[in-house]
């Protein structure tokens, strides 16, 4: 078969189970947040991550909302984090009057360098926020006992990260709070959604609050008390029924999308592995990963290379811009020394990768391999 110019991303879409499950959502005649679909993608989510409690959102962005309104901050408390992450890990704690912290990641896998955390902790110290960059775990289990020493919540954003898991224990399961997203750039989707993961039990009952517009709806929902009302502050976080009911669809066929998408990152992993010039993600056998995002460190001229690749038919992409020297970054946040996350982020490069039966067969890893042969011959 001939070779076809592969785009970055093709978002995953299970027609028939959506259509089936779509005829079950008429027959419900429910469409707003929380009924029979959310029910169910609750129930999997708790199960799977192991975790107390699990609430859909209508975006991870949205979930770490909450997580800003479950910690009660005020104004200049810290929140620590990497800067090279997406803007929503720090906005959401900015529009509470908090500030970010940064710290650096390290140079193996992009995460948020364990050893440099505890020097970042000052008496205004609420929380570390993590993420598990490409879905490969940080050094999940050392930052948890920091926390704990220290005090603070630690909080996951665990975007990349459904189904990825460290010393066997799924990702999302460390922090008193986890967030996830469905966003149709990620592993599982439903066009845009996302959930909190309650691990602290003391943050289950106000984190349903938050999530319903500061009412006791739940309670009311429950049958535990006779009408709802205003009780705390809050806003419209959930998810439609519409998007619960693909999300359901895309949920039941979880391990098959994660199973496709490792296959593809260790294919690409053991072409790169054959050349010097690129840095790869670092995995261990602690780590179990998801194949969210296969990325490279090149050494140099990341342009280059990758307008090479587009040229050839093969669309990548790279980010993140560092948060600190982001215009907003550099108005709210604090955090100095973060040479890793100057240096990596300008050489970072990822590839192609989801689920689709068109693409990623024979012919599309001996294209890139031969590619970057002719690249290296070329350009060394
Ligand atoms: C995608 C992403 C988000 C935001 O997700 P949405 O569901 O689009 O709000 C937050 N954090 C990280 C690390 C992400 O990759």
């Amino acid at each position: 078969m001939k070779f076809e110019n592969i785009p970055f991303n093709i978002p995953t879409v299970f027609e028939k189970d959506f259509k089936k499950n779509f005829s079950k959502l008429r027959k419900n005649n429910k469409y707003s947040s929380v009924g029979y679909f959310s029910n169910k993608c609750e129930k999997w989510l708790k199960k799977n991550i192991n975790a107390k409690s699990a609430l859909l959102t209508n975006s991870c962005t949205s979930a770490l909302e909450m997580c800003a309104l479950l910690l009660d901050l005020k104004k200049d408390d810290e929140i620590i984090m990497p800067s090279f992450t997406f803007v929503s890990t720090a906005n959401a704690f900015v529009l509470r009057g908090a500030k970010p912290v940064f710290v650096d990641i390290n140079n193996r896998d992009l995460n948020i360098d364990s050893n440099k955390i505890e020097k970042a902790i000052t008496k205004k110290t609420k929380a570390i926020v993590v993420i598990h960059y490409a879905g490969i775990s940080c050094d999940i289990k050392k930052i948890k006992s920091i926390a704990k020493k220290n005090k603070i919540f630690l909080i996951e954003d665990a975007a990349h990260s459904i189904f990825s898991y460290y010393e066997k224990k799924p990702l999302g399961s460390f922090g008193d709070l986890s967030t996830f997203s469905f966003h149709d750039t990620k592993n599982i989707h439903c066009g845009e959604g996302g959930a909190l993961i309650i691990n602290n039990k003391s943050l289950i009952e106000k984190s349903k609050i938050i999530r319903d517009k500061g009412t006791n709806r739940d309670k009311f929902l429950n049958n535990m008390v006779k009408k709802y009302t205003w009780v705390d502050i809050g806003s419209s976080y959930g998810l439609s029924e519409i998007n619960a009911c693909f999300l359901y669809s895309q949920l039941v066929h979880c391990e098959r999308i994660i199973k496709e998408r490792v296959r593809i990152f260790k294919k690409y992993y053991k072409i790169f592995s054959n050349y010097k010039n690129f840095q790869l993600p670092s995995i261990c056998k602690k780590k179990k990963i998801n194949g969210h995002i296969f990325y490279l460190i090149v050494k140099n001229n990341r342009k280059l290379f990758m307008d090479f690749l587009k040229k050839n038919g093969i669309q990548t992409t790279f980010h993140y811009v560092p948060l600190h020297n982001s215009k907003a970054g550099k108005r709210y946040t604090k955090g100095n020394n973060l040479k890793n996350t100057e240096k990596l982020a300008k050489l970072v490069v990822r590839f192609p990768i989801f689920y689709n039966k068109k693409y990623f067969r024979e012919n599309y890893f001996n294209k890139i391999n031969s590619l970057i042969s002719i690249y290296l011959k070329k350009y060394k």
